[in-house]
Order: C-alpha cells, then sequence, then structure tokens
C-alpha cells in the first residue's frame, strides 16, 4: 500500500520511536499518546483490520503484545495497561492499517476507555446465541 502511512512506518522508510523490532512487526511510540509510554503493534505487511489479518499474524501480535507489556511495566512504573484494537470508524479506527494500541495506565489518569452499561436483554442474548453459533 503505497499511500499508508503506517507501511511506511513499519517498513523503516519513516523514521519512529521503535521499541521492538522482528521480521513481521515493529513496536513504535503512539505520537498522540493517550498516557506516558502508549505504543502501537504495527505488522510489517498491510492488512486493514482484524478481518483482513492472518489468524496466525493475529496470534503473534498479541505474544508481542504481552513481551512488550511485560518489558515495559518494568520501567514505566504503571499500574495498568489496557489493549485496545479498533477496527472501522465507527469503532474509532483512523489509520487503515492493523495495529494494536498499549496503553499504560496510572491510578488516576484519566484516559478514557470507559462505557455505561447497557443490560444484556433475553430477547436480544437469545437471537445472538441462535444466529452466532452458525458461524463459529
Ligand atoms: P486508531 O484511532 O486508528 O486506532 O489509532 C491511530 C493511532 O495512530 C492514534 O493513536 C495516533 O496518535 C497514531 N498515529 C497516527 N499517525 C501516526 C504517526 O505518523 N506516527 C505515530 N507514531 N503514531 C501515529
Ligand atoms: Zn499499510
Amino acid at each position: 500500500m503505497e499511500s499508508c502511512i503506517f507501511c511506511k512506518i513499519a517498513n523503516g522508510e519513516i523514521p519512529s520511536a521503535t521499541l521492538y523490532e522482528d521480521e513481521d512487526f515493529r513496536v513504535i511510540l503512539d505520537l498522540g499518546p493517550a498516557s506516558r509510554g502508549h505504543a502501537l503493534i504495527l505488522p510489517k505487511e498491510h492488512y486493514k483490520d482484524l478481518y483482513e489479518i492472518p489468524e496466525e499474524l493475529a496470534a503473534k501480535a498479541m505474544k508481542t503484545a504481552k513481551k512488550v507489556v511485560t518489558a515495559m511495566t518494568k520501567v514505566l512504573d504503571c499500574d495498568g495497561y489496557n489493549l485496545v484494537q479498533n477496527n472501522g470508524e465507527a469503532a474509532g479506527q483512523t489509520v487503515f492499517h492493523f495495529h494494536m494500541h498499549l496503553i499504560p495506565r496510572y491510578k488516576g489518569d484519566g484516559v478514557g476507555l470507559t462505557w455505561k452499561p447497557g443490560e444484556l436483554e433475553d430477547k436480544t442474548r437469545d437471537k445472538i446465541l441462535a444466529e452466532i453459533r452458525k458461524y463459529l
């Protein structure tokens, strides 16, 4: 993808603050961090989102997250971590090259990743369960 900024960053065409790199991924610091140490895992190959990325690579992204989060926690003195992975504009995705956010959390940091809990109605639950099982 010639016009994709994350392709250029992941493949080193554009310099970035790189925390970790292997044959499949580059892990960089986010330019607009939600908190101190906010990082992004970028695959070197272009996949738009979770629907497109191959299963094996998605699994490796999670392994990479574990590795980086474990190392970062040793140095950041954070109190927790959120992994966030947006798919589609409605879900807040702004760069359409698969990425996973690693967001360190600090007590009282005010980072807004919360929602107002709704209610799971019986009818909705039964319909979802009946229909989803056909595809799994
Ligand atoms: P999304 O909203 O698509 O899940 O997240 C995109 C993220 O990429 C945002 O957190 C934004 O700050 C970050 N970002 C966008 N452009 C760049 C860039 O050129 N370099 C870096 N390091 N981060 C970027
Ligand atoms: Zn790309």
